[in-house]
């Protein structure tokens, strides 16, 4: 994973994504107007922020990455395991993952510590993004994603690519009893839950082949310079912006 300094912001990207005809990357905290998190590029309608400043840092990270507003296709995201396919840009309620093969519809996904998941189909081509928090994976929503592209595309699991991008780590999520005992053994280390290696799990059981699987590593509550992170702020902070069109 990259961080790139584009028009004075910084925006995370995926070197295997940088050949592919697609605009992908995700905001960080660098560079913006905010009143929960002074001087922060805040993208999300939280409270006591500003509505007009979020529009003001959307506008700047929208320019950086060379797309226009009218092609956002933003989902409810509500914690769900629902993927929805869509051929427009708009808003689209009670879903937290889009999928498409239309070029110039730009995919988003707002977050603060849960996974913004990455897929890329490139022989279709289809992109998926995919808002996995800890309720969203425990639905398996990574799997039903790569299971949608390939019931609506006929994209084939053996040729998607999946990135995982920055969100809490092992080393930071730490739930209760009733949360943890929802994960699978492999998942867990005393009372800390892993989000990648739970979603890296469900796109392998789903058959994207494990040297498809590129996981960022970085974990938002750990590094608070570069990311908003809900559980290192106590629930006051900022949200990132992550995108994907295919050109
Ligand atoms: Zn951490």
């Amino acid at each position: 994973m990259l961080l790139e300094r584009v028009d004075s912001l910084l925006i995370g990207r995926f070197a295997g994504l940088d050949d592919e005809p697609v605009i992908h990357g995700f905001s960080t905290r660098h560079r913006g107007k905010s009143r929960v998190d002074s001087g922060a590029l805040n993208l999300g309608d939280v409270p006591e922020e500003s509505a007009a400043w979020v529009n003001e840092n959307q506008t700047r990270f929208l320019r950086a990455l060379e797309v226009g507003p009218e092609s956002l296709a933003v989902p409810g995201q509500v914690h769900s395991g629902k993927v929805a396919c869509i051929e427009e840009a708009g808003f689209f309620p009670e879903t937290d993952g889009l999928i498409t093969r239309i070029s110039g519809v730009t995919l988003s996904v707002k977050t603060a510590d849960c996974v913004p998941l990455f897929l890329w189909d490139p022989e279709v081509p289809a992109a998926g993004l995919i808002h996995a928090g800890w309720r969203g994976t425990v639905h398996n929503i990574a799997g039903r994603a790569v299971r949608s592209m390939a019931e609506s595309f006929g994209c084939s699991s053996s040729h998607i690519q999946a990135y995982i991008g920055p969100s809490i780590g092992p080393c930071c999520f730490t739930v209760g009893d009733e949360v943890g005992r929802r994960f699978a053994p492999e998942c867990r280390e005393g009372d800390k839950v892993n989000l990648w290696i739970a979603n890296a799990r469900q796109l392998l059981e789903a058959g994207i082949s494990p040297s498809h699987i590129h996981i960022a590593g970085l974990c938002t509550a750990c590094h608070p310079y570069w990311f908003f992170s809900h559980r290192a702020r106590q629930g006051r902070t900022g949200r990132m912006l992550a995108l994907f069109q295919i050109v």
